[in-house]
């Protein structure tokens, strides 16, 4: 079962009560000061591709963003020139845009790209969809993940 804890100091929810984390939201606008404007507009593409699959927390932290449900599913750091984007998959996807693929546990990979175009972000663009969804079912559904590469999985049960 994945329990869900809020924060009673920022209200922010987790799957493990007692979480570990800096509480609040951090601002966007720090993480934005002084980078070069052609990443600031990738990055204002990549956060509202992400809020358009649904409900999105950003949490951001110096260089860092990290976009979760309860669960952390894309995190990226703003480089010199370039946003590194982690994209957290269930299994190992082999793709170009991914120079660095990590295993963390049997169904956590991370997906490192580069981004420094809108063209690497619609590149990587069905792999944070992908992300997401795996985030957001494990919410609704326990047990094992049946979510397609494309289109919609079987609804888990209503909670
Ligand atoms: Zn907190």
């Amino acid at each position: 079962m994945i329990t869900i804890w809020a924060c009673p100091k920022c209200g922010r929810s987790f799957r493990r009560e007692g979480q570990r984390h800096a509480c609040g939201l951090g601002s966007r606008a720090t993480l934005l000061r002084g980078k070069p404007p052609g990443l600031v507009t990738l990055y204002h593409s990549l956060e509202a591709m992400l809020q358009r699959l649904g409900t999105v927390e950003i949490v951001t932290r110096d260089r860092y963003a990290l976009f979760r449900t309860t669960r952390i599913f894309v995190d990226l750091v703003f480089m010199r020139d370039a946003l590194r984007v982690v994209v957290h998959l269930d299994r190992e996807v082999r793709a170009p845009c991914f120079f660095k693929v990590q295993r963390g546990s049997p169904h956590r990979v991370a997906h490192v790209a580069m981004l420094r175009t809108a063209g690497d972000l619609q590149t990587i663009a069905p792999y944070l969809e992908r992300a997401y969804r795996l985030a957001a079912d494990e919410e609704r559904s326990k047990g094992p993940l049946a979510v397609g590469w494309s289109g919609r999985g079987p609804e888990g049960p209503a909670s």
